[in-house]
């Protein structure tokens, strides 16, 4: 006791609150070096469409404005606490169907006023027609449109829903009111995989980015996915029966991979099976609950508060990376209807 009333505890002191201080700036990595400038918002769990991919096909797992939605203050509460700790350079909202959220225009400019620089959106389109103008207004820069059939009849075996044209009308007007548009196939062997060269020519036409993705075993899939596995090598061949095409160098972080066809036409495909990317993975993701995943292939859910402080934020985020792995999707029982992709 004598000692530390002569100020040597104070000193002792110093050095710990020195020890937190350098935590505390100290930047976020994995234990594989990799930051996290991306964060994914899953607004909501709802959506208008019955992919086959997220649901079963029972109506109430495609119910729309049955569970009261998380306030958008909530949300941008959650969002400038993560900004502050990760120096964000992405925000990408999804869901379920973000179109649904009602405060959306209000959230993007929310995320805006945080100068958060990227601000993108991924969508089934269904009702992108009469709200895109307003989120063009708000800040938001692109839409990733989800869109996997271009006939009514494929479209229908996809979602479970009518009216393509909705979604057509969607990325029509998207584009018209300056939007970046990029459109997402998911290909599921003996389901759509005949739509590769009708998705592809729909794009190159408007000279849309287009990217193919391979079926992920998450959700009710878990498991079973390979059942419907249509691989990047079977894309290509597809597409090779049209077209002469060669790779292009892979850029940092991005999902895809992609082909420049003879004519200078460009085409991904997201490869998460045979092909996976996780090794410079830059993404986190946030549920409307508050939670935090640092991987899809972990379905623990770490909670965040509005009351964290730094340290347990700190902590938290820490936790979420170690979710991370280097190598490979391993699958989750956790549905995309939740996480959204
Ligand atoms: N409702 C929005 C939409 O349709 O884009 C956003 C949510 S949706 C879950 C996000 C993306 O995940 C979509 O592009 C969808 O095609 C993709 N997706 C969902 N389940 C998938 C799975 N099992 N494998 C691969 N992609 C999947």
């Amino acid at each position: 006791m004598q000692v530390i009333s002569n100020g040597y505890y104070p000193q002792i002191r110093h050095v710990e609150y020195y020890i937190v201080y350098l935590y505390l700036m100290m930047p976020l990595n994995d234990k594989f070096g990799r930051q996290f400038k991306t964060l994914r918002v899953s607004l909501l769990s709802a959506c208008n469409l019955g992919c086959v991919y997220c649901t079963m096909g029972s109506e109430e797992e495609v119910i729309i404005d049955k569970k009261p939605q998380t306030p958008a203050s909530v949300f941008l509460n959650h969002i400038a606490r993560l900004h502050a700790q990760l120096d964000l350079q992405t925000i990408r909202f999804t869901g379920g169907e973000p179109l649904l959220y009602r405060e959306l225009p209000q959230i993007v400019a929310g995320v805006k006023a945080l100068g958060i620089p990227n601000i993108k959106l991924t969508t089934n389109a269904f009702l992108l027609d009469r709200i895109a103008p307003a989120l063009k207004a708000a800040g938001l820069q692109g839409v990733n449109v989800s869109l996997d059939a271009m006939d009514e009849a494929s479209f229908f075996r996809m979602t479970r829903r009518h009216q393509l044209s909705r979604t057509l009308k969607g990325i029509e007007t998207a584009l018209a009111c300056g939007l970046q548009v990029k459109i997402n196939s998911v290909m599921m062997k003996g389901k759509n995989d005949d739509q590769v060269l009708p998705l592809l020519e729909y794009a190159f036409e408007r000279n849309i980015p287009i990217r193919f993705l391979e079926i992920m075993s998450m959700g009710h899939l878990f498991g079973h996915g390979q059942e419907y596995l249509f691989s990047e090598e079977e894309i290509l061949d597809v597409i090779g029966t049209r077209y002469n095409f060669t790779k292009q160098p892979r850029r940092p972080s991005s999902t895809a991979n992609y082909w420049q066809t003879d004519e200078g036409k460009v085409f991904g495909i997201i490869a998460n099976d045979t092909e996976p990317f996780c090794q410079d993975c830059n993404r986190l993701r946030l549920d409307a609950e508050g939670n935090i995943y640092g991987c899809l292939s972990n379905s623990h859910a770490i909670a965040l508060s509005g009351n964290d402080d730094e340290h347990e934020l700190k902590n938290k985020l820490q936790q979420a990376m170690s979710q991370k792995q280097e190598l490979h999707f391993t699958g989750s029982e956790m549905s995309m209807m939740h996480i959204g992709g």
